[in-house]
């Protein structure tokens, strides 16, 4: 019988052995995950299951007995050291296991503060696995202070939820706004306003010089521009890398992820990858995305084609954040707009649609699921859309899907 080994129970892991299921393979499947918990979604990690508000069974992305009822083999708290592509076999701990095919969905890795300036002290946090947020919890209480690194979505997300449960925030940006790498200036405008309103404060064009400690626990900062924090803890939201050490180890092709064709095959054909460590091509170049959408949607792809399905994946991208009562979702890739239109709202919702030339590329809808809903819909299917139907609060959205 043939036997598929996935590396990875994530977002990614999971979806692919529910697929290869699904669509009636009938084989052996073995799953195997580092972490000791069955696959769970990573979002609420800082949203809802940070605040406290969502119960463990709740992260789960299917019920524990799914997998024993799929016949599938979970292997969980295992990681695995080595693949023989030749041997077609992996390894794991004095183990090694045969496969007919193989499936990377080893994920990211979140970047840390290195240890010469403090980035091994106790109390500074990551915000990647719920063993980072269940060691963090304790510290998420009224009255404590947190130093934030890094602007990005993981960081304001978790400086929300900190302000919200009365802790002081200082968030730092080293670059000249927060969400510089991700989103228009428009958007930054409109968090570091949020976040202003809830007592955050975010310093801009500001870097962490390094973290000070008292017997091993971190206790305080000092900036880049000489400013001195005084902390209980810090969390550490400067991006991620994806997760290739094992995949280049196998000698596999490397090119911001492991690479991938666009089924999903690495540069061993026995060998796939899906999700946040696979780069695959994209227009004239490849990409690389970072989002429950594509682990989803790419592994499913990826478990087809495992099966012989030879169907290319195409992204069909879109993300979301929840700060305080904002709920930001975004349609489409920005990479390289040049121009922004803004639709205003009711209340205090509002977005702003990403231009390239006459190309509609992106929307970002802060409490506009409307707006969000058909810019999709238009980015999905390659159309555009008249801006000056968008810039007009009046027009009727539903009309530039009729063109
Ligand atoms: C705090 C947080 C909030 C997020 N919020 C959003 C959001 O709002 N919207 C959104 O779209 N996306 C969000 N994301 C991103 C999203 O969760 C990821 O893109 C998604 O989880 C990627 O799935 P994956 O399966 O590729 O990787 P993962 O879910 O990270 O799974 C990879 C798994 O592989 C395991 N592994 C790695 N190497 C080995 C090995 N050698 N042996 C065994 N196991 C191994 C890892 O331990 C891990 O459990 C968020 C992520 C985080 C951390």
């Amino acid at each position: 019988m043939s036997h598929f080994v996935v590396i990875g129970a994530g977002q990614a892991g999971a979806s692919l052995v529910a697929k290869l299921r699904k669509d009636g393979f009938e084989g052996e499947i073995t799953l195997i995950g580092a972490e000791p918990v069955v696959p769970y979604q990573r979002p609420p990690l800082s949203k809802a299951y940070l605040l406290g508000d969502m119960a463990l069974e709740r992260l789960y992305l299917r019920p524990e007995n799914f997998y024993g009822d799929q016949n599938v083999t979970l292997r969980l708290g295992q990681t695995v050291t080595a693949i023989d592509p030749a041997a077609k076999t992996v390894t794991v701990g004095d183990e090694v296991i045969a496969y007919d095919q193989l499936a990377l969905t080893t994920g990211s890795d979140p970047r840390r503060l290195p240890a010469a300036i403090g980035g091994d002290l106790k109390g500074v946090f990551t915000v990647r696995t719920l063993a980072d947020v269940d060691a963090m919890a304790p510290y998420v209480v009224e009255e404590k202070r947190v130093l934030i690194v890094g602007g990005g979505y993981i960081g304001l997300e978790a400086a929300a939820v900190a302000a919200k449960r009365g802790v002081k925030v200082t968030l730092v940006e080293m670059a000249d706004r927060i969400l510089q790498r991700v989103a228009a200036p428009e958007t930054s405008d409109y968090f570091r306003k949020l976040h202003g309103g809830h007592g955050v404060d975010i310093r801009e064009g500001v870097g962490l010089d390094r973290l000070t400690g008292t017997d091993g626990h971190v206790t305080g900062a000092v900036l880049s521009d000489g400013s001195e924090l005084d902390l209980d803890f810090v969390v550490v939201g400067v991006g991620i890398a994806p997760a290739t050490g094992l995949a280049e180890l196998a000698g596999l092709e490397i090119d911001n992820g492991i690479k991938t064709d666009s089924l999903g095959q690495t540069s061993d054909p026995s060998i796939w990858a899906a999700g946040d460590c696979a780069s695959f091509p994209h227009g004239d170049g490849r990409l690389r995305l970072e989002s429950v959408p594509n682990a989803i949607d790419q592994a499913e792809c990826v478990a087809g084609n495992m099966l012989g399905a030879e169907v290319g994946y195409v992204p069909k991208p879109w993300f979301w954040s929840d700060q305080y009562d904002v709920k930001l979702q975004i349609a489409g890739l920005n990479t390289g707009f040049d121009r922004i239109v803004t639709r205003p709202g009711e209340g205090s919702s509002v977005s702003y649609w990403y231009f390239k030339g006459p190309q509609l590329l992106a929307v970002d809808a802060m409490n506009d699921p409307r707006a969000y809903m058909i810019g999709k819909r238009l980015i999905d299917a390659g159309k555009t859309a008249d801006p000056d139907v968008i810039a007009d609060p009046a027009a009727d959205l539903k009309a530039l899907m009729r063109a």
